[in-house]
């Protein structure tokens, strides 16, 4: 059995020194440490990353190596310079603001790039040194995006699973970025990508089509041959932490001495890190809207508002400070009395057991971001609301919104939503207060950081295990050796060859895409023997093939079955279909030809096509699969086939496939060796219809009813090259 091995930018402990020079390590309380300790302390498993400390020697690096050793930890040493091109340019300074649509504060460095690159780089190095290609290693977050590819050039096999921890924003956003290639290019070597939200994920696979061009099927893509899972895992906290904390005799002693001093006005708390995502000067201008609006609730209600400090050495958070205090100032100034202060303003970080006893005493958290991953702060409040009362003011732009809708869901642009909102909380009766309150606490505690953990390690497990029995299907050197062997050895031999995607590259553009010399090459070799019975099996109609590749001494199938064409004879169709169903099914085609400009309508024999192609990126798809849900209710009744190619929607004959059509040869003519090759869905239909020894081989994908995998058109012409 493989290791685990964790990766972050931050090791769960800090390393520092002393005032008599001897390193000290505390270790991080924070959710993904505890949630993730189960997992890095357990026997050789470990966790990789900077333990927020620049080692002044080699020596102390040493130590501190040895030291974190014992705990299943490895030290990635950065240097000064590193932390401020890496972290806080290119991380914070460049992709932080742009996942936070933010980009307006974007900035765009190529030497935060080249540092983000390097220390990518130095930690693939420091994973590469304890990894097997056994493991099993999780990335976390942002600041390692490039991580996952540069592991898996290094160790092909290894099973690879990332988490990103911040929103993944909208492709129009994400596609502002420089190096949006290489980023995508980087989390794409994983084998299970997950994200806070669906929303999130979304975003993602719109962006790796858009940018890389590889589209997906329910989450599931597929990279240079390998399959990707992209999904969404909310992440949870240690809800029995806050719950018992919250019931801590340190808590309540806190509580009291703090309500002492308030009195009995009501409450509203706001807990966050100084930063432009968590929109507190708006949430501050909402209070005042609060007060001008509802003058009844001054010297009844207080806000506690805690802001943690953070990257104030950056330009953009020293002015969102002064902001603020200017802001808190403004407020205190025109509403405050010598008996009520209307904002009581902490700018620095609390030990639990004082932000627990915020969490009980608070009647209100007012959790307003204008963007955030998730927000943890939310769910601490309802897990430390042990009498179940409370009210949760919460933005739809933070991740957690999406499992706690029983809070009040705000828009925090709309300010007079949240100011009405607010009034609302205060007055909500005790009865509504606990039935929202339970259903939560009831939700955050079965999803809890424990039970998010062991889903998204079970699932790469489970993602890892299909994989390998895929990678079983690659045409492999032995299997070839097999193939190549079987061939030799016999004398009748069928060759069931689709055409686009598999003989030649597929091309958007079907008025180029007629066969190259090399082509030609290949099957006038292959012809040449006698022995071979070469059938081209294709969805293509009957007179392009025979233009393209009428000269040569083979045989045809086109409009997947409808026409057949046997050595110097005519085309045929042998099943006389019925087409009356055209009527009904070609107006349906023309109302979406009208609505996306681009499309068209090919009509083949037994079959109607809607082209997609020339659509503008991302509606042809949208559109797609309107239609094919469209048509497809239509199909069952009809007798009717609706297959989904490459940029086509085609509707034809249940009667008529390639399946049906191949064994026409299978069954009229000797044969003691067969070998189809397709590439997409119809050619399924072969590979299902086909003897169990037959040769069947898909291309560019490994999810298939055939026996082996190639990747690309380039390796079917190997093959057929070494068959001549
Ligand atoms: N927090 C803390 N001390 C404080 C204020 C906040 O430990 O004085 C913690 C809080 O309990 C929460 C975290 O900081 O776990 C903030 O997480 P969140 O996801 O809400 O925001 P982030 O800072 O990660 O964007």
């Amino acid at each position: 059995m493989g290791r685990t091995i964790i990766v972050s930018n931050r090791l769960p402990v800090k390393v520092a020194k002393d005032e008599n020079g001897k390193l000290r390590y505390k270790s991080s309380e924070g959710g993904l440490a505890t949630g993730l300790g189960s997992v890095y302390k357990d026997g050789d498993n470990i966790w990789v990353g900077w333990p927020g400390f620049h080692f002044d020697n080699e020596e102390e690096e040493k130590e501190a190596a040895a030291k974190l050793k014992l705990e299943n930890m490895k030290p990635v040493a950065l240097t000064e310079e590193e932390i401020e091109l890496y972290y806080e340019g290119f991380s914070n300074e460049t992709l932080w603001p742009t996942f936070h649509y933010f980009n307006q504060n974007a900035l765009y460095k190529k030497s935060y790039w080249q540092a983000y690159e390097e220390v990518n780089h130095k930690f693939c190095k420091e994973v590469v040194e304890v990894a097997n290609p056994d493991d099993t290693i999780w990335v976390h977050d942002y600041q390692l995006l490039l991580l996952p590819g540069l592991i898996r050039e290094k160790l092909p096999s290894v099973s690879i699973g990332f988490f990103l921890h911040i929103p993944f924003p909208s492709f129009e956003v994400f596609r502002l970025l420089p190096w949006r290639r290489q980023l995508l290019d980087g989390v794409l070597g994983s084998d299970l990508i997950g994200f806070h939200t669906y929303d999130d994920m979304r975003h993602f696979l719109s962006a790796v089509s858009r940018i890389c061009f590889i589209s997906n099927q329910h989450g599931q893509l597929n990279k240079d041959g390998r399959t990707v899972e992209v999904d969404s895992f909310p992440m949870g906290i240690d809800y029995e932490k806050y719950a018992n904390s919250s019931a801590s005799p340190q808590t309540l002693s806190r509580e009291v001495k703090f309500r002492t001093s308030l009195g009995a006005q009501k409450l509203m708390l706001s807990i966050d890190r100084l930063d432009y995502s968590k929109g507190i000067p708006a949430r501050l201008e909402i209070f005042d809207l609060f007060f001008q609006k509802y003058p009844e609730y001054l010297g009844k209600v207080s806000l506690m508002m805690v802001v943690v400090p953070s990257r104030d050495n950056v330009e953009q958070y020293r002015g969102l400070k002064e902001e603020i205090d200017l802001l808190v100032g403004r407020i205190n100034g025109k509403y405050g009395a010598v008996n009520w202060t209307p904002i009581h303003y902490f700018y620095r970080s609390f030990p639990l057991s004082d932000l627990s006893a915020y969490y009980r005493m608070a009647d209100v958290a007012l959790v307003t971001p204008m963007r955030d991953g998730m927000n943890l702060v939310c769910k601490e409040y309802v897990a430390s609301r042990l009498d179940k009362q409370g009210v949760l003011i919460l933005s739809e732009m933070a991740g957690a919104s999406k499992e706690l809708s029983e809070a009040i869901i705000v828009n925090p642009n709309d300010k007079h939503q949240v100011r009405d909102a607010i009034k609302r909380a205060l007055e909500m009766t005790e009865e509504e207060q606990i039935r929202h309150m339970e259903i939560m606490q009831a939700s955050l505690k079965k999803y809890n950081i424990h039970h998010w953990v062991k889903l998204f390690m079970d699932r790469l497990h489970d993602v890892f295990v299909k994989q390998k029995e895929m990678t079983t299907k690659l045409l492999d050197s032995t299997a070839e050796k097999t193939l190549i062997e079987s061939f030799r050895k016999s004398d009748k031999k069928l060759l069931f060859l689709d055409y686009d995607g598999t003989l030649a590259p597929f091309n958007t553009d079907p008025t180029q895409a007629g066969p190259d010399e090399e082509l030609h090459e290949i099957i006038k070799g292959l012809t040449k023997n006698k022995k071979n019975n070469v059938v081209v099996i294709s969805g293509r109609d009957r007179n392009t093939l025979e233009n393209w590749l009428g000269q040569h001494d083979i045989e045809f199938v086109a409009e997947h079955g409808v026409w057949i064409k046997h050595k110097g004879k005519a085309w045929e169709t042998s099943d006389k279909l019925d087409n009356s169903w055209k009527d009904d099914i070609r107006p349906i085609m023309e109302i979406y030809v009208n609505k996306t400009p681009g499309s068209f309508i090919e009509e083949k024999d037994y079959s109607l096509v809607w082209h997609f192609r020339k659509v503008e990126t991302g509606l042809g798809e949208l559109r797609s699969r309107e239609i094919i849900s469209h048509l497809k209710y239509l199909a069952v009744n009809m007798n009717l086939q609706v297959l989904e190619g490459s940029m086509v929607v085609e509707i034809k004959n249940l009667e008529v496939n390639k399946g049906k059509a191949a064994m026409k040869w299978v069954q009229e003519k000797a044969n003691d060796f067969i070998l189809a090759i397709g590439d997409d869905a119809t050619d399924e239909d072969t590979f299902k219809a086909l003897p169990d020894q037959a040769f069947t081989i898909k291309v560019g994908d490994i999810h298939s009813a055939a026996r082996f995998s190639l990747m690309e058109p380039k390796q079917v012409r190997n093959l057929l090259k070494q068959l001549i």
